[in-house]
């Protein structure tokens, strides 16, 4: 068993990459907060990278300002359809539930499935599985945007952290894209699209536009680039790629010496972050952040 230090542990979280109305920039700020807080809590009491990941999306997906979990937007047929996924660094597993309409915190599931062979369950049959497994359920209304809290084209949440055991964790969730065809899945689910953790390495959560994600694997791209280069240059390299078919997205990123980055070229890009030698801080734009040293 390796060393216990719950002294030193990082953590990020993000609201999405997208346009945030002025009024709405504090609001995103406190949500980042408050979610960053929850995972604190569970880190500094010697909780898992796993957990403090599921309680900040947890956070994220119960506020209404973000598109995800409580707060999603509609698809083409006014539906409500939820992604989320989380990855396991220490061992490279996934749970991902994709297109699910009535569980209250698709996180939830997620981590249900960690422990299981199978990676992604979609519709009814991820629901089905939840239920199994006790997580909670409810109505797609009870999920829907409130228009004046989500007036600013909502995107994805998402959060990585390195633990005191030196695990990673990363992890998703998304209401999709607002209108979106029916039963289209995006990044947020799919591991080296959206998200990925791998211990020794670090960890990458993204937003954006999930089809460009697919196509240019952008987190696989991070993280390998993560092996060689700072979290800043990793993200900088997986957005060069992207930058290949064109597309806004946002990137948080810790590597395995628990050094925080953020990228975005989104006009705006929420993110929250905290360290065990750093308070908690948010911002609503790269360019407002000094650094991490700062
Ligand atoms: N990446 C998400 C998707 O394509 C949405 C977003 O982050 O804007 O479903």
């Amino acid at each position: 068993m390796p060393e216990i230090d719950t002294g030193r542990w990082a953590i990020i979280v993000h609201g999405g990459a997208k346009d945030i109305p002025p009024q709405l920039e504090a609001r995103h700020r406190q949500g980042c907060l408050m979610a960053v807080e929850a995972g604190v809590r569970i880190l500094t009491e010697g909780g898992s990278a796993i957990q403090a990941a599921q309680a900040a999306v947890r956070v994220l997906e119960d506020d209404p300002v973000f598109n995800a979990g409580h707060g999603s937007v509609k698809n083409a047929d006014g539906d409500i359809e939820c992604d989320a996924a989380i990855m396991d660094g220490s061992d490279l597993s996934v749970g991902a539930v994709a297109a699910v309409r009535r569980i209250r915190n698709p996180i939830d599931a997620a981590v249900a499935l960690l422990s299981d062979k199978t990676v992604l369950l979609v519709a009814e049959g991820a629901e089905r599985f939840a239920r199994a497994r006790g997580v909670a359920l409810c109505e797609p209304k009870d999920l829907q945007a409130v228009p004046q809290a989500c007036d600013a084209g909502c995107d994805t949440v998402g959060c990585v952290v390195i633990d005191g055991y030196g695990d990673v964790a990363a992890a998703t969730s998304t209401g999709g894209l607002d209108g979106a065809r029916p039963g289209r899945v995006g990044d947020s689910p799919l591991p080296g699209c959206g998200l990925s953790a791998e211990n020794g390495v670090g960890g990458v959560s993204l937003s954006g536009e999930g089809e460009a994600i697919i196509r240019t694997g952008m987190a696989h791209c991070l993280m390998r680039a993560l092996e060689f280069n700072t979290p800043g240059d990793a993200a900088k390299a997986a957005f060069e790629r992207l930058a290949r078919v064109g597309a806004e997205a946002g990137a948080i990123v810790i590597d395995a010496e628990g050094r925080i980055d953020w990228m975005h070229n989104s006009r705006d890009f929420a993110v929250g972050y905290a360290r065990h030698d750093m308070a908690a801080r948010a911002f609503t734009r790269r360019e407002q952040d000094p650094g991490e040293t700062a």
